[in-house]
């Protein structure tokens, strides 16, 4: 096996468990999933959006800082977000190193995912990404898989598959033909899907070690 592909958004980059524990804190309360959305869609670098948010925010959030403090506090939020975590750097650098070739299978509009890809560095550690809106196909088509494994010069029957979800990226391995890994961010595997992952992880750095390192990832269960 020679081609790892990665899914983005809450696997090779953790950006919901960064927002989300900012929020905790910073309103003491847990955040809406449709405001945990829509915070994950923003732009870290566009001050103007994060003012507008940030009045959203206090109005349905109990906060005594002001408009302005908190807008600050998002954008830090939002760029700290797009910080790679050390050991998911040292994963992609030790798998390349390995003979591996990384791709980003990615579903999503163009801008934003490439957005996010560059601004955390990860344009710099792997060899190549998909995004589905340029492709024109998203996940879980086979033929997204297809157009990874082409984009790397690699056969997809070498590859393998890290993601969190279980409706694109693991059926979508599945569709593909090859073995994956799912991230269960402490959820249990839904029992009433007919197809199952590999092998399952609690972290990204974890999956990708224990495929290149050849040593299989613990079974669903
Ligand atoms: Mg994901």
């Amino acid at each position: 096996m020679s081609l790892l592909l990665l899914d983005l958004d809450d696997t090779v980059l953790d950006r919901s468990a960064v927002v989300r524990r900012w929020a905790r804190r910073f309103f003491g309360a847990e955040i809406s999933p449709p405001d945990l959305g829509r915070l994950l869609d923003m732009d870290a670098g566009a001050k103007i959006e994060h003012d507008e948010m940030a009045r959203q925010l206090k109005e349905r959030y109990p906060v005594a800082s002001s408009v302005d403090d908190v807008s600050v506090a998002l954008g830090e939020a939002l760029r700290g977000g797009l910080e790679i975590d050390a050991t998911v750097w040292t994963s992609l650098t030790t798998a390349r190193e390995r003979g591996w070739s990384t791709v980003i299978v990615t579903n999503g509009a163009v801008d934003t995912q490439e957005r996010k890809i560059r601004a955390s560095g990860l344009d710099r550690v792997v060899d190549a990404w998909v995004v589905s809106e340029a492709a024109g196909v998203w996940k879980p088509d086979p033929v997204i898989f297809q157009e990874a494994a082409e984009r790397a010069g690699q056969p997809l029957t070498r590859g393998w598959m890290v993601g969190d979800n279980p409706h694109s990226d693991i059926a979508g391995a599945c569709n593909a033909g090859i073995p994956s890994v799912w991230l269960h961010h402490g959820r249990t595997w839904p029992a009433e899907l007919d197809f199952a992952p590999t092998g399952t992880a609690g972290h990204c750095a974890e999956a990708i070690m224990a495929i290149v390192g050849e040593r299989p990832a613990s079974g669903t269960g």
